[in-house]
């Protein structure tokens, strides 16, 4: 988790990266989150950290990455029904296109998710699609679906601005977040 973030949405965002994806997209940027492994967060404990690193950071959007967060989406629905009041804005990445999730693909509970979230990032990432004008998403065949078309405005003036990338650090680690050229391959 990291906040705020600028460069994974509009505005001041908590960004949130959940781990496990089986896609296995070539020059996926984030193999290190393939592998379904690892601790599983309580949602309700998670959520109050979300809110409170939101409140101490001044941040009113929500970004869900991974990995893919509707691979796990029992879990993403506890989650968001508990942070959903919390955020004006909740973005969330998918390796599975929107028809997808609504044929069922990531079950009933990926079907009920799409409810919560403002803004789904679809699809998987083609490298040879990844073009520099492909403003939050890796490649040109995933969409921006509005779920919430409210937010669309906002979202196509951020999106004006270009592809940002941002650098935090955690100790002796570096951590790049925003969505990179192609030659930033993994
Ligand atoms: S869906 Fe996303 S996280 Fe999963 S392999 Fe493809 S690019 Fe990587």
């Amino acid at each position: 988790m990291i906040a705020p973030v600028h460069s994974l949405g509009p505005g001041e965002r908590v960004c949130l990266w959940t781990q496990g994806c089986r896609k296995a997209c070539p020059g996926c940027i984030a193999p290190e989150l393939w592998e379904h492994t690892g601790p599983q967060a309580e949602e309700e404990m998670l959520a109050r950290i979300l809110r409170e690193t939101a409140r101490r950071n001044g941040c009113r959007g929500l970004t869900v990455s991974g990995g893919d967060p509707m691979e796990q989406s029992d879990a993403l629905l506890r989650l968001l029904r508990y942070v959903r009041e919390d955020f004006s804005d909740i973005l969330v990445y998918t390796g599975w296109t929107l028809e997808e999730v609504r044929d069922g693909r990531a079950g009933e509970a990926g079907i009920e998710c799409l409810r919560l979230i403002d803004v789904l990032v679809d699809g998987r990432y083609d490298r040879e699609r990844n073009r520099p004008d492909c403003v939050l998403r890796g490649s040109e065949n995933q969409k921006i679906c509005f779920l919430n078309p409210a937010l669309e405005e906002e979202y196509r003036s951020y999106m004006a601005r270009g592809r940002i990338l941002e650098s935090f650090t955690h100790g002796d680690t570096v951590i790049v977040t925003g969505i990179p050229d192609r030659r930033m391959e993994a």
